[in-house]
């Protein structure tokens, strides 16, 4: 066997067995050999709080434990060690028993020589690391997998915690995010509720985060701060009730959130913002408070890979809410008119369609009304063009105004002209919002004084009410509407036609 060094721990209560397995062990030749002994459980729980070892020597019969009882509290203790059982003659039956339970292999005492115990220890650890990497690689690929078919960041970071949580078979796992200054909030959590009995209370460990202790100049400084200083350790043990406690920090890098604002809204003011430079969003925690724990190197190996897979998720969740949002706003932009703010024609020949189905398929009243400024050329010739425009959204907002159901939909129709939808209203109905805000317009008393009708801003409306049916076409409702505009302009302008 070519082994260079190896940390065991023997637990033996027979001196004279103890000293015949160093003594076989001695005789293998291994450069760095170490041989913790203990003669007792109790004592073996201590020793493995403290240190980790490669693998663990268990005796069967100890004093204060027998069989699978030492079996199972040395496993809840290292669930990741190694164990190889020594047995008597006597009880190979209850060995065989305990590898099934987890143990890597059993040696019968007496019956073994130094080569054999060392290659059996060999393959114990090799056996263990395999099963280990194997369940380690179907966790993070679980995990992948989901973060690629979830978009849900709560989700997924809840379901990690927890598969973490019973990975390591820790007490705690959770995920702290990070608020300005040194304030944040528990965003996944999952809590061993059987060890709780164990500990009066759940320790409140994200205090540690910005304790005296691991910013010692300045408790008040910023999580960022401390930890970029170096001066929180990405491995801590902590004191009392916290016991072990490992934190991992989740960086994300906010450079593309700066694309896709300036990809989006072609804006400037995003280029003031820093960029390239990573931010800390949040720390991955595991804390085990029912005993103290030693982390073993691959564990924080572990949790250091398995932090880069949170950090993408969190990465493509958030630009994935940026994208919905930005959707949005492009939606937004693409219905409503850039000057007015209102919807604009698009936008009312897309609601005009789907409202004529709807009323025809429920045989109600749809009503439509056209209106045009009086004279809007004049006034432009006079006031100009600018404040032309600011007419036009004041008459605009006023229109609006004057529709209150949700369905209603006001749009600009033309230049100077709207379209006002009223699903579900009647003639008379529809003649009282035409007539409403023909009066409301007059009423804003926005001067017009080359208008031959009157001192101010007036508008001619048409109306027409109607109960769609499938055989006739919404554009008869349209032509009918524009029909009496032209009247109300021709009888004389600033009033009400209903056609
Ligand atoms: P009528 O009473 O017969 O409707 O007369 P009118 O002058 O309002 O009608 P006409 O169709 O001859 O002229 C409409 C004017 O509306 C011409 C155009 O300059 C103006 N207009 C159209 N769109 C805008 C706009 O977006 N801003 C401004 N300031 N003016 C506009
Ligand atoms: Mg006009
Ligand atoms: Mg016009």
């Amino acid at each position: 066997m070519n082994i260079t060094h190896l940390k065991l721990l023997l637990i033996e209560d027979d001196i004279a067995d103890a000293d015949w397995i160093e003594e076989i062990l001695t005789e293998e030749n291994i450069q760095e050999l170490e041989l913790n002994h203990v003669n007792r459980l109790g004592e073996a729980l201590e020793v493995l709080s403290q240190k980790s070892f490669d693998a663990i020597l268990l005796d069967l019969s100890l004093p204060d434990s027998q069989g699978i009882e030492s079996l199972a509290q040395v496993k809840q203790k290292v669930p990741q060690s190694p164990i190889i059982v020594l047995t008597a003659l006597n009880d190979q039956a209850t060995a065989l028993q305990l590898v099934r339970e987890g143990a890597q292999d059993y040696l019968v005492k007496g019956r073994f020589e130094g080569e054999l115990l060392l290659r059996s220890i060999c393959y114990a650890i090799e056996r263990q690391r395999t099963e280990v990497y194997l369940r380690q690689q179907a966790l993070m690929k679980t995990m992948l997998d989901r973060i690629r078919e979830s978009l849900n960041l709560t989700d997924i970071l809840s379901k990690t915690v927890d598969e973490v949580r019973q990975f390591l078979k820790t007490d705690r796992v959770l995920i702290y995010r990070c608020e300005s200054g040194h304030s944040g909030e528990i965003i996944a959590d999952s809590i061993e509720t059987n060890n709780l009995a164990q500990s009066d209370t759940i320790p409140d460990i994200t205090n540690i985060f910005i304790s005296e202790s691991h910013s010692p100049n300045s408790s008040s400084k910023a999580i960022e701060d401390v930890i970029s200083d170096g001066q929180l350790d990405p491995y801590t043990l902590a004191e009392d009730k916290i016991r072990s406690i490992l934190t991992l920090a989740i960086w994300r890098n906010p450079s593309l959130d700066y694309h896709l604002n300036s990809f989006v809204f072609g804006d400037d003011h995003y280029k003031s913002k820093k960029q390239n430079q990573n931010r800390l969003w949040g720390m991955l925690v595991a804390n085990h408070f029912s005993t103290p724990r030693k982390w073993l190197d691959w564990e924080i190996e572990f949790l250091e890979q398995l932090t880069t897979q949170v950090t993408i998720a969190i990465q493509q969740s958030e630009l994935c809410l940026q994208l919905e949002n930005a959707i949005k706003q492009l939606e937004k932009l693409a219905i409503l008119d850039g000057l007015t703010g209102i919807a604009n024609r698009r936008y009312f020949e897309e609601v005009l369609k789907n409202e004529w189905q709807r009323l025809a398929r429920e045989k109600k009243y749809l009503s439509l009304i056209l209106c045009d400024i009086d004279y809007f050329k004049l006034y432009n010739d006079t006031y100009g063009h600018l404040d032309g425009d600011i007419c036009l959204q004041k008459v605009s907002k006023t229109l609006q105004e004057s529709t209150r159901r949700p369905a209603d939909l006001v749009a600009r129709y033309g230049g100077e002209e709207f379209a006002i939808i009223l699903p579900d209203t009647d003639a008379h109905g529809a003649l009282f919002i035409a007539n409403k805000i023909r009066q409301e317009v007059e009423e804003l008393k926005l001067p017009h004084s080359p208008s031959p009708v009157s001192d101010y801003v007036t508008l001619s409306v048409g109306v027409v009410t109607l109960i769609p049916h499938r055989g006739s076409n919404r554009t008869t409702l349209v032509k009918r509407a524009d029909d009496a505009l032209y009247e109300a302009k021709q009888k004389g302008r600033n009033q009400v036609v209903q056609g």
